[in-house]
C-alpha cells in the first residue's frame, strides 16, 4: 500500500467530461489498494476569467478582496469531483483550504503556506475517503483567504504531500513528462524518465513550464518525490527526485531556452572602481532583474564595454534607467537588442565532468552561430546568441549531446 497525493492542473478538469475522467483515475489508485488525497486546480480559463471581473472594478484593489474571488474557482472543481468519486461508490468530500487548514502568511495574491495542519485528513484517509482539495488557497493570520499566486496548486499539492507523509505526490497535466528538449523545435527530443530536483529547477526556470517553479524548491527542501504525467493517457510521467536515486547520470539531461531575453551594451564606460555598482543599483532599485552579465577587456585601461541581459518585460524600463544616470555612470553609447535567445545545456553530470562548455561552444561554431554572452553555473551553461538560430542551435545540441531518440 502506497499513500499518493495526485494533482490535476486546470485543463484536466476543463469540464464536467473531464473531471468524470479524473474520478476514474483516482478510482483506480484506490483499487489498487493505496490511499489516495487530491489537489485540484480551477477550470482552465476560470482563473483568468476572475482575475479579469476584479479588475473591471479598477486598477487599485484591495488583495483580501481579490483572493476572496479569485479562490472561488476550485471550490467548483472539488465539489463536482467529490460527487463524480461518490457516484463511482467512492467515498469522498471537497476541502476548502482552510477547513484542512492550510496555514499561509498574509502577503494576499502571493501567500506562502506556513504549516498544514492534517490530523483529520489522515485519520479519514486511512478509513479509504479521498479528501479532495482545493488548490492555490489558504487561510492567513487576519483569519481571511490567501491564494498562492498563479500556478500556485502545484505548490499546494507538494506541501500537502510532505504534511501527509506521501510516497508520491503525482502532478498530472496535459504533457506526458519531461523531455530532454522542446518537442516542439526538437522533434528527436525524448521523455525521461527521471531527472533531478535541481535540474528541473534549471529547466523550469527556465522555460520547460510543466511545474511551478516553487513547487519544485519545496519538493527538493522536502524530498518529496514527484512525477509528471498526463492525465489523457495511461502511461507512466518523468520522476523528479534526488540525485541519489539516479545511477546512470548522464552528462546533460537536457537543453532549455528562453526566448524572454534582451542584451544592453554600455559602450565605453570608465573603467574604474565603483561603476557596477553604479549601473546595476539602479537597475536593481527599478526592479531590473539581469541575468546574464560580461565585461570585455579594457582598452588602455581606461574603458570597457559592458554588456548584460534583462526579460523582455524589463527592457524598457533599464533603458530608461541607465539613460536617468548616465552621467553617474559615464558610457558613451548604449546598444539593445531583443533579438536574442538563451540557450542552456543543464545536467548534474557535468558537477564531475570536464569539457562540457567546450562541446557547446565547437557544435555552434561548426553551424557558424556566434556566442554573444556565456553564462556557467555548476549544473548549466548557458548562451545567448541570435534569436534567428535557435532551432539550428536546439537541434545541434541535441545531436552533439546524444541525446536523439534512437
Ligand atoms: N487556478 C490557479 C491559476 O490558474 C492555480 C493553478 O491552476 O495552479 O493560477
Ligand atoms: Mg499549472
Amino acid at each position: 500500500m502506497a499513500r499518493i497525493v495526485q494533482k490535476f492542473g486546470g485543463t484536466s478538469v476543463g469540464d464536467v467530461e473531464r473531471i468524470k475522467n479524473v474520478a476514474l483515475k483516482v478510482k483506480a489508485e484506490i483499487d489498487r489498494g493505496n490511499e489516495v488525497a487530491v489537489v485540484l486546480s480551477a477550470m482552465s480559463g476560470e482563473t483568468n476569467r476572475l482575475v479579469g471581473l476584479v479588475n473591471q472594478m479598477g486598477s487599485l484593489y484591495d488583495a483580501r478582496e481579490y483572493d476572496s474571488v479569485v479562490a472561488t474557482g476550485e471550490q467548483i472543481t472539488i465539489g463536482l469531483l467529490a460527487l463524480a468519486l461518490q457516484d463511482l461508490g467512492v467515498s469522498a468530500r471537497s476541502w476548502l483550504g482552510w477547513q484542512v487548514p492550510f496555514h499561509t502568511d498574509d502577503v494576499h495574491a502571493k501567500a506562502r503556506i506556513q504549516k498544514i495542519d492534517v490530523d483529520e485528513l489522515d485519520k479519514r484517509m486511512k478509513t479509504g475517503e479521498v479528501p479532495v482539495v482545493a488548490g492555490f488557497q489558504g487561510i492567513g493570520p487576519d483569519n481571511r483567504i490567501t491564494t498562492l499566486g498563479r500556478g500556485g496548486s502545484d505548490t499546494s499539492a507538494v506541501a500537502l504531500a510532505a504534511a501527509l507523509g506521501a510516497d508520491r505526490c503525482d502532478i498530472y497535466t496535459d504533457v506526458d513528462g519531461v523531455y530532454t528538449s522542446d518537442p516542439r523545435i526538437v522533434t528527436k527530443a525524448r521523455k525521461l524518465e527521471k531527472i533531478t530536483y535541481e535540474e528541473m529547477l534549471e529547466m523550469a526556470s527556465l522555460g520547460a513550464k510543466v511545474l511551478q517553479t516553487r513547487a519544485v524548491e519545496m519538493a527538493m527542501k522536502h524530498g518529496q518525490r514527484l512525477q509528471v504525467l498526463s492525465s489523457f493517457e495511461d502511461k507512466p510521467g518523468t520522476l523528479v527526485v534526488d540525485e541519489e536515486e539516479i545511477v546512470e547520470k548522464e552528462l546533460v539531461s537536457g537543453i532549455a531556452y528562453s526566448r524572454d531575453e534582451a542584451k544592453i551594451t554600455l559602450v565605453r564606460v570608465s573603467d574604474k572602481p565603483g561603476v557596477a555598482a553604479a549601473i546595476f543599483g539602479p537597475l536593481s532599485d527599478a526592479s531590473v532583474n539581469v541575468d546574464m552579465i560580461v565585461q570585455n577587456e579594457s582598452v588602455a585601461g581606461k574603458a570597457t564595454d559592458l554588456t548584460f541581459t534583462v526579460t523582455q518585460a524589463d527592457l524598457e524600463r533599464a533603458v530608461k534607467t541607465l539613460e536617468k544616470h548616465s552621467d553617474d555612470i559615464g558610457y558613451e553609447k548604449l546598444h539593445s537588442d531583443a533579438n536574442v535567445v538563451k540557450i542552456s545545456v543543464v545536467g548534474v553530470g557535468m558537477r564531475s565532468h570536464a569539457g562540457v562548455a567546450q562541446r557547446m561552444f565547437a557544435t555552434l561554431a561548426e553551424k557558424g552561430i556566434n556566442i554573444q554572452v556565456i553564462s556557467t553555473s555548476e549544473i548549466k551553461v548557458s548562451v545567448l546568441i541570435d534569436e534567428e538560430y535557435t532551432e539550428l542551435a536546439l537541434r545541434a545540441l541535441h545531436t552533439a549531446y546524444g541525446l536523439d531518440a534512437a
